[in-house]
């Protein structure tokens, strides 16, 4: 290969669509697109999922929705940032979510006629009106309540019963509306969270529910560079900015042609890895905008080789811990300077 590659395994995002709706047990499967698919593609995912059976998705933006809505006309297409603009979420269809009683207000003054969902705050305190405010919305004529949980990932955490409880009060006082409370982690914590529909994203492109692999989710995004030089560096010498590696011995080192600019993020330094020639082996100093130097010593390697740094071998939560952030973060951070190709 001769420059950077990210291929994007549509199989594998279906594969990962399937295991949600089993574990969903009859809950729609809601797929969540924002931040351009979490940034493999929101168009070419999207396009897949319904292609799979999804009708219903979310976008956190307004221009996010209008764009999906050129993808898929006939989709339910659900918009957290809630209602902003009327007149644009009912030129493309879109269904807001509203987050606060000012955005219900808006909604029932202006466009009462537009189909809405309401975003109920059970315990994260970021969007959605409160419980007792709820209580006086009591009827509000929306086709859906969701609520979102702050702590999901963690299965023991005492928030999580506490959300599904709240939630479970308030979509009695919405007898007509449908209710949906689980993002990927809390399709997997059981019944009680799982309502009418559930929303994943994370585990749908790669990333395990408890933001660490788990064996019923395959990687989606593959992340690929060529070598583009191999060199001995002599022991005691060091390796790239701030001469940040001393080389205890001598070591056979490959300079890769991927850097922060491309999606490795910077803070891989010093713990990630990178996979080469069946093995997987360590990043040697600091990542480049445009580089990233990897030990290959003892192995048959030469220019033009490609190296993994995502994918089967290097598991996004493995690389995103090894960083020091989440499966989120590193996805959404793929720039798109690398070739993108879609594998169906
Ligand atoms: C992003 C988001 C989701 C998807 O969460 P994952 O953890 O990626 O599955 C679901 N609901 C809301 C409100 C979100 O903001």
């Amino acid at each position: 290969m001769d420059s950077a590659r990210i291929t994007v395994d549509l199989g594998a995002l279906a594969h990962n669509h399937a295991a949600l709706r089993e574990a969903a047990a009859g809950a729609e499967v809601a797929p969540v697109v924002k931040a351009d698919g979490y940034g493999l593609g929101a168009a070419q995912v999207a396009r897949r999922l319904w292609d799979e059976g999804a009708r219903s998705f979310y976008v956190a933006r307004l221009s996010e929705g209008e764009a999906l809505r050129t993808v898929l006309p006939d989709a339910a297409i659900y918009v957290f940032d809630g209602y902003l603009d009327g007149a644009r979420l009912e030129a493309a269809r879109l269904v807001p979510v509203l987050n606060s009683l000012q955005q219900v207000d808006a909604w029932r003054a202006e466009r009462p006629a537009l189909p809405a969902a309401l975003h109920i705050d059970t315990g994260m305190n970021r969007l959605g009106v409160r419980v007792e405010e709820a209580e006086a919305l009591k009827s509000l004529p929306v086709e859906l309540v969701i609520s979102h949980l702050a702590c999901a990932p963690e299965p023991e955490h005492p928030l999580n019963a506490l959300q599904a409880e709240r939630f479970a009060h308030v979509t009695s006082l919405f007898p007509n509306a449908r209710a949906s409370l689980a993002n990927s982690g809390g399709i997997f914590l059981g019944e009680r969270f799982r309502f009418d529909q559930v929303r994943p994203g994370i585990s749908l492109y790669g990333g395990g529910p408890c933001e660490r692999p788990d064996a019923r989710i395959r990687p989606v995004a593959i992340f690929e560079a060529p070598i583009l030089q191999v060199r001995n560096v002599p022991s005691g010498e060091s390796i790239g900015y701030g001469a940040a590696f001393v080389a205890d011995k001598p070591l056979q080192v490959a300079t890769v042609g991927a850097g922060y600019a491309d999606g490795v993020l910077r803070a891989s330094h010093p713990r990630g890895h990178a996979f080469v020639a069946g093995e997987k082996r360590r990043l040697l100093g600091r990542v480049s905008m445009d580089l990233i130097a990897v030990d290959v010593t003892d192995l048959p390697v030469r220019a033009g080789d490609p190296v993994e740094l995502l994918g089967p071998n290097i598991l996004l939560d493995e690389a995103a811990a090894a960083a020091g952030t989440t499966a989120y973060e590193l996805l959404t951070r793929l720039s798109s300077r690398a070739e993108r190709v879609y594998r169906a």
